[in-house]
């Protein structure tokens, strides 16, 4: 069998053994898309079975998270947690909370994670976890009893050396603390690596909070530098307007690009004279209210319910809100309009469709894996923080979070250069991501 032919039966089977979950096969396609030159040059890698094995998450956690909202009414929601892979180090990624999560979702995210993970050179393994539970419109008390309920059942099955859970869409600084929370009464155990993104005041880290925003702009400037560019006067697009947006606006600003644009589910707002970012960020992390608002308090910005953010034309997009947000079409007009750069923020904002278009017009497109895994990596940060009993300064954190995005850019040009696709990050994440997992999974022998 050639290594194609290898490759398309191992999909085959993922597909087979998986129904009904798109974005887990989006995901494995793309990955299995990238390793056929591995595969070529390492055939023991096959013969063990290590693409089968990662392809079947160690463990998959599925529970009934019962609560009550204010008005006493009882609601159920199901609880998710993957453990995908703990040949790194231990199960390491985010819980989601929106309406949209099936098993397929968390599978899909479980699974990039292992690889941006293993990327990052650091002792972290992959999951994600979640619930179809929607925030959105609820009390801090209600989000409260949720967060305790779904807290009440994932203690058995997360722990400092096991699988540390933290923050991704829906769940942010108040949820992790409500979950914290719970699960030190429940186990009796002050253990502050069992969870990331904690509040400063009980065991979280400086930047935490920042990182994946930071991070994917420094990604993006390196991106640039490669080319013999820099931010300084781009003009910059962001989609989404939640945690991982509104610190990429932050540090880009700081790196000399104008962000010009951001959204949310209800549309985007347009201003040119840059993005007012405390504004934005009173609008959105204090109010939890709607872009629409912005518009209100900013009357040269305007307003857009119709089309999307990538209309906007711009140097350089990072696409920082969710899944499948940019198709053919949007990554077209991207290209056509002059886009120079794509950094993603979010998980897998580009449709296959999409990615295609990029490459093909030979721009700067760093998929998700490597741009946006400078959160996962200060999560990394902030598990060695605990573990010390120690706790950095913000400027120090951030050198650090600057080297391991540094790093995990060169990882991926070099990588692809090896594999004879100059400038192509999308392989070199992959295949970079891809050894260093494959490597220890082959070490640690049939487990
Ligand atoms: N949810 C984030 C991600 O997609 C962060 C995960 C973590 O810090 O564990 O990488």
């Amino acid at each position: 069998m050639s290594v194609q032919q290898q490759v398309d039966s191992l999909i085959a089977q993922v597909l087979r053994r998986n129904p009904a979950e798109p974005e887990f096969h989006q995901a494995v396609r793309e990955v299995l898309g990238s390793i056929g030159p591995v595969l070529a040059k390492r055939p023991e890698l096959a013969e063990a079975k290590i693409i089968e094995r990662l392809c079947e998450p160690e463990r998959q956690v599925i529970f009934r998270v019962p609560w009550e909202d204010d008005r006493g009414e009882v609601h159920i929601n199901r609880g998710f947690r993957v453990e995908f892979n703990s040949a790194l180090g231990p199960y390491k990624g985010g819980l989601r909370f929106h309406p949209s999560v099936l098993l397929g979702t968390v599978k899909f995210l479980g699974f990039e994670q292992v690889f941006k993970n293993a990327l990052t050179g650091l002792p972290i393994g992959g999951a994600k976890g979640g619930s179809d539970f929607d925030p959105k419109g609820r009390s801090d008390r209600e989000v409260m009893r949720f967060c305790q309920s779904f807290m009440t059942e994932l203690y058995r099955h997360v722990g400092e050396h096991t699988d540390v859970p933290a923050g991704d869409i829906g769940v942010g600084g108040r949820e992790l603390g409500y979950l914290f929370g719970q699960y030190k009464r429940i186990t009796n155990r002050y253990e502050s690596g069992v969870l990331t993104g904690k509040g400063l005041a009980y065991g979280g880290a400086r930047v935490r909070t920042e990182a994946t925003g930071y991070g994917c702009a420094f990604f993006v400037e390196e991106m640039l530098c490669a080319r013999g560019e820099s931010f300084d006067s781009k003009r910059v697009v962001v989609s989404g307007s939640g945690n991982v947006s509104i610190y990429t606006i932050e540090k880009v600003h700081q790196l000399g690009g104008r962000v010009v644009a951001c959204s949310d589910s209800s549309g985007y707002v347009v201003d040119e004279k840059g993005i007012d970012l405390d504004l934005l960020r009173q609008i959105k992390e204090v109010e939890r209210g709607r872009i629409g608002d912005y518009v209100a308090a900013r009357p040269d910005a305007t307003l857009h319910s119709e089309g999307s953010v990538y209309d906007v034309p711009c140097d350089v997009a990072m696409p920082s809100a969710t899944h499948n947000e940019i198709g053919r079409a949007e990554a077209t007009t991207l290209v056509r309009n002059g886009c120079i750069a794509v950094g993603e923020g979010a998980n897998m904002p580009t449709t296959p469709e999409g990615v295609e278009v990029f490459l093909q017009a030979g721009i700067a497109y760093g998929p998700g894996k490597a741009a946006n895994s400078g959160g996962v990596s200060t999560s990394a940060l902030e598990m060695q923080q605990n573990a010390s009993r120690d706790s950095w300064s913000f400027e120090y954190s951030e050198q650090r979070l600057r080297e391991i995005m540094t790093n995990v850019h060169e990882r991926c040009r070099a990588t692809a250069e090896e594999f004879g696709m100059p400038g192509n990050y999308v392989a070199g994440a992959n295949i970079a991501g891809f050894t260093r997992v494959a490597d220890a999974v082959l070490e640690l022998g049939l487990i």
